[in-house]
């Protein structure tokens, strides 16, 4: 769960981090009326999405009168009226810095990130420090890591600040905890001006699930229509800009065939995924969904490519055969199927292949065979 900088912004504060001062507006609210002593203004859209800077979701203005325009020009780019702003105090900052931790994907180990110049496009800066976290990180370990790029003192104390991310992201579940910028002010203290969070659902259990409702709220709106009827019939669809609609089951087997598709030119228009907590059999389900997605324009093919275990293959075959012959496809159909020893008991994966062929569906036992056929028909 991706949380926007508000509720983010919440979370840093609870656990004793400084965030600038500052207020979520409604409708056509006005600034608080200490507001009049801040030194500057900003206002903030809360969106999911990053690089709002460069795309003028984040406005500074000098004086609380200015604040109308700002929001008419911000809501003007948002393409909902509705989308929260968020308006804060300009804290006046002496240097951006870059600070994050996160999962390392492939050593599935948490990292510190830190970069010495925040703001935009800190993924490209050479100097992006990483620091693995071991149980032993002590503010002097992170103190020798970045000192090169630091003034001494600054390095010392943005070293103990540091080393408290790492045990809030554990406790909180977090997958990442970004602050860019974390500012430091004229007066030497530190205070997170954005804040980008990802908790990891599946610890969504361990937290109050009513936690962070705008966050929800944004997420549930960010969902395409087709998205949400995927997940009220019980899988996870993920729409992308694609030519092929793309069924299968785990995400593991989705993201090969999305990559071979990629190796032959053509790109999945969706991504499926089973759902926490939903039925263990959404096969139906999903094809309803491909059906909606291939009769778009740009879609050429549906690819129907799925993995049987344990469950019989015959009553697959059969399942699918009268999704087919239900009303005519939108698309040209390519079914690849692999089936293990308990699943072909009563049909082989050779008698799968010739039942669809009579039916003039291409059906195949190799995906990469599949895919090759797909591209030709498609060109
Ligand atoms: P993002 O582009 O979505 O990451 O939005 P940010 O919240 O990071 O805002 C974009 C930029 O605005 C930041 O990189 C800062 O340079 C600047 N900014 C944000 N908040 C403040 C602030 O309180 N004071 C100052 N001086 N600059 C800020
Ligand atoms: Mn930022």
């Amino acid at each position: 769960m991706r949380l926007a900088e508000c509720d983010g912004k919440a979370l840093l504060r609870r656990h004793g981090l400084a965030v600038p001062r500052g207020m979520l507006l409604g409708g056509g609210e006005n600034p608080p009326s200490g507001a009049a002593y801040w030194p500057g203004f900003f206002l903030k859209a809360q969106v999911l999405e990053g690089g709002r800077g460069k795309n003028g979701l984040v406005r500074r203005f000098d004086k609380a009168a200015d604040l109308r325009d700002a929001r008419r020009l911000i809501l003007a780019t948002v393409d909902d009226a509705d989308t929260p702003l968020l308006l804060e105090e300009a804290v006046s900052i002496a240097r951006e810095i870059y600070v994050a931790v996160r999962i390392d994907g492939v050593k599935q180990k948490v990292e510190l990130l830190i970069a010495p110049q925040g703001g935009e496009n800190v993924e490209q800066s050479a100097k992006l420090m990483r620091i693995p976290v071991e149980d032993a990180t002590t503010p002097d370990a992170i103190f020798a890591a970045i000192a090169k790029n630091f003034p001494r003192e600054l390095a010392a104390r943005l070293a103990r600040y540091a080393a408290r991310l790492p045990g809030i992201a554990r406790q909180e579940d977090l997958e990442l905890l970004e602050i860019n910028p974390l500012a430091l002010t004229e007066d030497g203290s530190f205070i997170a001006c954005d804040a980008k969070i990802i908790r990891d659902d599946s610890a969504g259990f361990r937290h109050d699930a009513d936690e962070f409702p705008i966050s929800r709220m944004l997420a549930e709106r960010a969902m395409t229509a087709l998205e949400r009827s995927a997940r009220d019939l019980g899988f996870q669809l993920v729409e992308t800009t694609g030519d092929v609609a793309l069924v299968t089951s785990g995400a593991g087997l989705a993201m090969m065939m999305m990559d071979l598709l990629a190796d032959h030119g053509l790109r999945a228009a969706s991504f499926m995924d089973n759902m926490h907590g939903a039925p263990d059999e959404t096969m139906t389900e999903r094809l309803k969904i491909a059906r909606a997605l291939a009769a778009r324009p740009n879609i050429k093919a549906i690819v129907f490519q799925t993995v049987i275990a344990s469950r019989s293959l015959a009553d697959r075959i059969d399942a699918l055969i009268a999704w087919i012959t239900a009303e005519p496809l939108p698309k040209p159909l390519f079914v690849g199927f692999a089936a293990g020893h308990a699943a072909t008991r009563t049909m082989s994966t050779d008698q799968a292949v010739e039942k669809l062929r009579v039916l003039g569906v291409a059906a195949f036992t190799d995906p990469v065979v599949l895919v090759k056929a797909v591209a030709q028909a498609v060109r």
